[in-house]
């Protein structure tokens, strides 16, 4: 992997985020009040007019797709997309509310930033938890057993594609599941540690059961104030424990970029469903197998940065694609 043409990722590049006190990110409206966990109403996203609807008729949208991989290996990638219709939003679709997502940087330097991240975590992750495969999730994971995959490469976290039987899975971006030290590396569950924030904070709890939480992918939520939230450090060294996922300004780990390569460089073509390739990390990969000469399909609602490199390009959500797609490629 070269360093010159490979950057470090850089999910929040241009989006001007690090400039940002925590008073500004998380504004306190009841300064002099006793503890508050107040969960705000989710924001309302304006109409998404920015992208194309689905093509009246996917089947025959889809035949130019099938075409280009019929017959071949498919290394899939997949994004926030594929997972909307789990009730996960895509925060970095057209017409998506705005954020300021936590920097990695933020996060290791300061006690009131982990405070925060932690405390909404707290009620983001079970949210992340409940959620269920939808039915693009389950054609991909008939298309791994019908052998027609090296596997699968997912930005996100949210463990859909296991759950959905998928069982060769790169999670480029980590995992919501696994706590781990920065210190000392040492991992737990996030259901382990679960148990630790509640004994720690037990007027935490009167708030499990609320459904229509606006939770971000990486099970965030939106709570008004989070001060007095009790963070729990390693046991077994003391030091800042996070959850095992890429943050903005966070590389991605190389072990998992390598294992992601050797899925595109094991395949005949590239799919990418659910993705806008904003970041780097996911680029990278349609740059390789364009670079290899493989075709490129990507299923997506809207433009993506590597519609450049696609051999064909669908303009449709994934649950309603991906189930037709894989019908197309397993009919004998
Ligand atoms: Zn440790």
């Amino acid at each position: 992997m070269s360093s010159a043409d490979d950057p470090p990722d850089r999910p929040g590049h241009g989006h001007g985020h690090g400039h940002h006190t925590v008073a500004e990110l998380f504004p306190r409206t009841h300064a002099d009040a006793p503890p508050r966990f107040v969960i705000k109403p989710a924001p309302v996203p304006p109409p998404t007019t920015d992208h194309p609807p689905d093509p009246e008729d996917v089947d025959a949208a889809l035949a130019p797709v099938v075409a280009s991989l019929a017959g071949r290996r498919l290394a899939v990638l997949t994004g926030a997309g594929l997972s909307t219709d789990s009730g996960i939003p895509d925060y970095r679709s057209p017409g998506a509310p705005p954020r300021h997502p936590m920097t990695h940087q933020q996060f290791v330097s300061s006690a009131a930033f982990r405070r925060h991240y932690w405390a909404r975590n707290h009620l983001g992750w079970r949210h992340l938890h409940a959620a269920r495969p939808n039915a693009g999730h389950v054609a991909l994971a008939a298309m791994e057993d019908a052998d027609l995959l090296t596997g699968l490469i997912t930005q996100n976290i949210d463990l859909l594609h296991l759950r959905a039987g998928s069982r060769t899975v790169v999670h480029l971006h980590g995992r919501y599941d696994t706590v781990v030290c920065l210190s000392c590396g040492k991992t737990v569950s996030r259901e382990e540690h679960d148990a630790v924030l509640v004994a720690l904070n037990p007027h935490f709890g009167r708030f499990e059961g609320v459904a229509d939480l606006e939770v971000a992918p990486d099970a965030d939520v939106v709570l008004e104030s989070t001060a007095d939230f009790e963070v729990a450090d390693c046991s077994r060294c003391g030091g800042i424990l996070k959850p095992d996922v890429v943050f903005f300004g966070d590389n991605t780990p190389r072990h998992r970029v390598e294992a992601a390569y050797a899925l595109v460089d094991d395949a005949d073509a590239l799919l990418v469903a659910g993705s806008s390739l904003a970041v780097m990390s996911g680029l990278r990969f349609v740059r390789r197998a364009a670079k290899a000469g493989k075709p490129v399909a990507i299923i997506n609602r809207g433009a993506t940065r590597g519609d450049d490199l696609a051999t064909v390009r669908l303009h449709a959500g994934t649950t309603t694609a991906l189930p037709l797609l894989a019908a197309a490629l397993t009919a004998p």
